[in-house]
């Protein structure tokens, strides 16, 4: 790392010492600017400004469960970047949420809005709310009282939440009522992933997982490979996964592996139509564990493990193709060797920052293609965006006009990554690629508008 550029990145760490995602979501791409700063000694200021969110909001969020028992939660919003566009970026319900891990998505999210080529700055928020096991009304009056204080920091152009880990159609309906009731005012733009009923876009709720597999498909055609026939290992069965696997499937693969948080399954046989349409109902309405896959199907394997860096024999799966599609740090250096000694050829991240540090220097070291999440999962987003669109149009597009909209999305932001890559001397690293490419965009914004 440039002098300079490791100065920055000594700051960021004295400042937040025990923020160790967002620490290394920052160094991740501080690595990579080294040959743009180069070029352009004038974009240090915006690496030293990007760094540090324009705002963090912090609050409390109280809600009584079914038994009448006072509960509180602390809900947050990042506003980290407004240079091209209101923020953007989604919302995660999770025990695991904290400041870290909201200012490492919210800083990943501005370069990959960036990389859409739509008008989004980048943002995301949450709360440590755990909806595993909470009722329908817990849910609500959860979502209720955390939109009682959110509220009045959104905007359709000032700042637009979406969905993400724990947070679905059902949790954006009720934070959109109670959006409404409160601001007095039906402001569809206020939220993306709404129901079709009120102002959603049709492949929303694909988009992320779609797109996934067609940033993989350019990654395979650049090798002269597709996903015909190709053997798929997913992680996680939540909204990403199950739509990757859906998608894998239209273009002939066949994915044998899908998880969650307490293990996974492997269906030598591939989990075709049918058995996705068993698990969508199992994980969207009986909100059941993957384990039942295994007891419900023949010749399943099941195996309890842990996302977490560890040893997930998920990853020892022999595939072609490997999608992580559950959460950070979810394959490690030894799961990307067992991946590499599996055969994979290319590893496209559908969740963000699931592959540490460690584990894409293993890919990179053994040329095995990878998507960077900010690259690869930027469907979902852009698919937001393509929302936020038909909203201010007060028009919806037909499914075959978002998907193709879509698709193009996730065609161009892969020759602008690889593209960018080979330009600045780093061919094939989409790491390197993605993060240059959104940087340029935001920086020159940035400079334009005197740096504030
Ligand atoms: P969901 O809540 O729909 O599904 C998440 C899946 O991952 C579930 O199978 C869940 O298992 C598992 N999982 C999540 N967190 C953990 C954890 N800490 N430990 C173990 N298992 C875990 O979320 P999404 O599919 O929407 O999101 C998945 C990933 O994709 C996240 O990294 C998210 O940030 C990223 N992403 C999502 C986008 C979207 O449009 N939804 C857009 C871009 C990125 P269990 O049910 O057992 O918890």
């Amino acid at each position: 790392m440039d002098n300079a550029i490791k100065t920055v990145y000594e700051t960021v760490i004295a400042r937040d010492p025990n923020q160790p995602e967002f620490h290394q979501a920052v160094e991740e791409v501080l690595e990579s600017l080294g040959p743009v700063i180069s070029e352009n000694p004038e974009y240090m200021e915006v690496v030293q400004s990007m760094v540090e969110a324009e705002r963090v909001i912090q609050f409390r969020v109280p809600w009584y469960d079914d038994e009448g028992s006072l509960q509180v939660n602390r809900g947050y919003r990042v506003q980290f970047n407004s240079a091209i566009g209101p923020y953007k970026g989604g919302l995660r319900f999770h025990p695991s949420v904290n400041l870290s891990i909201l200012k490492f998505l919210g800083f990943e999210q501005v370069f990959k809005n960036s990389l859409t080529g739509l008008p989004m700055g980048g943002g995301k928020g949450g709360s440590d709310f755990n909806p595993k096991g909470r009722s329908d009304s817990e849910v609500k009056r959860f979502c209720q009282s955390y939109m009682s204080e959110l509220w009045r920091h959104i905007g359709a152009d000032l700042d637009v939440p979406a969905g993400d880990i724990g947070v679905g159609g059902r949790e954006i309906g009720y934070m959109f009522g109670m959006f409404r009731k409160l601001a007095n005012e039906f402001t569809a733009g206020v939220l993306t992933g709404k129901g079709l009923s009120y102002g959603g876009s049709l492949i929303r709720p694909e988009a992320t997982g779609y797109g996934l597999v067609y940033f993989a498909r350019e990654m395979l055609s650049t090798k002269g490979k597709s996903f015909e026939g190709a053997r798929v290992a997913i992680s996680g069965s939540g909204n990403v996964a199950q739509f990757a696997c859906e998608k894998v499937l239209d273009l002939g693969g066949k994915p044998v592996t899908m998880s969650d948080s307490g293990g996974y399954i492997y269906d030598e046989s591939g989990i075709d139509r049918e058995k996705l349409a068993w698990i969508m109902d199992l994980k969207n309405n009986k909100r059941g564990r993957i384990k039942e896959y295994a007891d419900h199907f023949d010749g399943v394997d099941y195996t309890q493990s842990k996302p977490e860096p560890n040893h997930n024999e998920l990853w020892a799966t022999e595939v072609d193709v490997a999608l992580p599609c559950a959460t950070q740090n979810e394959v490690n250096e030894a799961e990307a060797r067992m991946l590499v000694e599996g055969g994979v050829i290319a590893v496209a991240e559908g969740a963000n920052m699931p592959c540490t540090p460690e584990a894409i220097e293993v890919f990179h070291e053994n040329g095995i293609l990878f998507g960077p999440g900010k690259a690869s999962n930027a469907g979902g987003v852009a698919t937001s965006g393509l929302e936020m669109s038909q909203n201010s149009l007060r028009m919806s597009w037909t499914r075959e006009e978002v998907d193709q909209k879509l698709e193009s999305i996730m065609i161009n932001i892969h020759k602008n990554a690889f593209d960018t890559a080979e330009k600045y001397g780093m061919p094939g690293n989409y790491v390197a690629g993605a993060n240059i490419a959104g940087f340029l965009k935001v920086a020159e914004a940035t400079m334009a508008q005197g740096v504030l």
